[in-house]
């Protein structure tokens, strides 16, 4: 499989960095160059802006029919085109095959609501006090967009902003990952060959701190969307706020998943095992805190160790991988460390905990228990496959250890007791809580947290909202 040098796309066409500047792009799986990617600098930037801004008063005014066309077109390139990009989706960011696939395909999915979407974003006549007076409430693009997007889903992160971003009839600029750069070079290709007007999609890599130092104080730019650590999310959004910027926010999160005694414990280990490794546990919903009921414990360990010890990690190209490496070295040393300090401060390992071979990001599927609120992997997000089981004996105790940490994206629970169920539900601080299976993240729903995971929605109707100013009109009769 070749592997592209990926380019800058500006005003409609594929163009190197001015400077001929290239970065790297690795395999994580061989350790391996697969390529480069053009490194943008601000003369780029500001080719990107210009268009963006030329792009904007294009798109604005083109129909929502029309914009929704475009759209559905592009989901159904990326949907024949599948088999192509999912290889380049593994080369450069590790998943198995099948996951980049999917993450493929439920790309189309996504694309395809927000262009129906695009069709729905009424506004409200309000009843006036006065005959002949009409108060309209309009919805009007917030503007040119300028979208922050992460390694760990190379389509579907870049791809959640590029599509409400169309919807809404705004511009975009898309700052993609470095790391991962060609399957959404892919993505962008198919908006391109559905007849998406120049200018109405960037996409540019280089240093993201310059990039975003330079795109949200620019005037060109009115809406910031990010995904990826809290830490940085601050930063952005702090200077988004300097600016008078609206923002989007999907930051980090540390799941708890709660098995009570009253569970199915078989099928929760079973699907909470699936949740926790795939993608490698580099998922901001990923399962993080195992919060199991004290009768229940035992048996849920085992199961889930014995899950976890089953898994075939390996190069997600080879037949029957089910967890790849990790996405680069950074992942691999940071669970080092989380164990390392859990260990030390008396956690078990359950299984797994090694880095295994010494090519590739490779890394044992990991259980801990023992752990304690002193772990910094307690408190931090580990972005890995790291799973973490505690013991609680009631309500009372679930609840404070699962709201205890500052994050609130995804949380789970499982029980067969509709009382627990609608009780834990109304008591997790969360944007998300999946009760008795894994249900996050489809398109029609929404997707976002509370508290230092974020704000905003990335999904269902809500998602739009961000992306649109309100103006209202009133007018008399003449
Ligand atoms: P990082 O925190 O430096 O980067 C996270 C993401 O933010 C990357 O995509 C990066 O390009 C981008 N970024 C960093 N600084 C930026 C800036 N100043 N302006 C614009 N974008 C910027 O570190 P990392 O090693 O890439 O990832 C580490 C952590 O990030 C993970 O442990 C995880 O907590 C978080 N993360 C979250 C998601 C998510 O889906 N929410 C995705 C990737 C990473």
């Amino acid at each position: 499989m070749d592997y592209p040098d990926v380019l800058l796309h500006i005003d409609g066409a594929w163009t190197g960095a001015t400077s001929g500047k290239t970065l790297p792009v690795m395999n994580p799986a061989t350790g391996e160059e697969n390529g480069t990617v053009a490194h943008a600098e601000q003369a780029d930037l500001d080719r990107a802006l210009a268009a963006t801004e030329r792009g904007f008063a294009v798109w604005r005014r083109m129909a929502a029919f029309d914009r929704s066309k475009t759209m559905r077109r592009a989901a159904d390139l990326l949907r024949n085109r599948a088999d192509a990009i999912a290889p380049l989706m593994t080369m450069e960011q590790g998943k198995p095959l099948a996951e980049a696939r999917m993450e493929t395909m439920a790309g189309a999915d996504i694309i395809d609501w927000f262009a129906e979407e695009a069709r729905r974003t009424y506004g409200r006549v309000i009843p006036a006090r006065a005959e002949g007076v009409y108060q309209l409430s309009l919805r009007e693009p917030v503007g040119p967009v300028a979208a922050f997007t992460p390694w760990n889903f190379p389509i579907n992160q870049a791809n959640r902003k590029i599509a409400i971003s169309l919807a809404a009839g705004c511009s975009v600029i898309v700052k993609g990952p470095e790391e991962t750069p060609a399957s959404l070079a892919a993505l962008v290709q198919c908006y391109v060959d559905a007849g998406l007007p120049p200018g109405v999609v960037q996409l540019v890599f280089g240093v993201p701190a310059e990039i975003s130092g330079y795109l949200i104080p620019h005037p060109v730019i009115r809406k910031i969307s990010f995904t990826g650590s809290t830490a940085v999310g601050k930063q952005l959004s702090a200077l988004a706020g300097a600016h008078m910027k609206r923002v989007t926010m999907e930051l980090g999160g540390h799941a708890p998943a709660i098995v009570f005694e009253d569970a199915d414990v078989a099928a929760a280990t079973k699907q909470l095992a699936a949740a926790k490794f795939r993608n490698a546990g580099q998922v901001c919903v990923s399962p993080t805190r195992f919060l199991v009921q004290d009768s229940v414990f035992d048996q849920f360990v085992e199961g889930f160790a014995t899950a976890a010890d089953a898994l075939k990690v390996g190069d997600g190209l080879a037949e029957g991988t089910q967890m790849g490496p990790l996405a680069n070295p950074r992942r691999v040393q940071a669970m080092e460390g989380f164990i390392a300090d859990a260990v030390q401060k008396g956690a078990e390992v359950r299984t797994g905990g090694k880095r295994i071979g010494n090519k590739g990001n490779f890394f044992e599927p990991t259980v801990l228990t023992g752990v304690t609120p002193e772990m910094r992997v307690m408190n931090e997000e580990p972005f890995g496959p790291l799973a973490l089981v505690a013991p609680f004996s009631g309500m009372e105790d679930v609840v404070a250890e699962a709201n205890r940490l500052p994050f609130g994206l995804a949380s789970y629970a499982f029980t067969r007791s509709a009382k627990t169920a609608a009780s834990i539900g109304a008591a997790l601080e969360a944007g998300m809580v999946t009760i008795n299976h894994i249900g996050l993240a489809l398109p029609e729903v929404p997707f976002g947290g509370v508290k230092d995971s974020g704000y905003g929605s990335e999904g269902g109707t809500e998602a739009i909202e961000g992306y649109l100013n309100i103006k209202f009109v009133t007018q008399a009769g003449l």
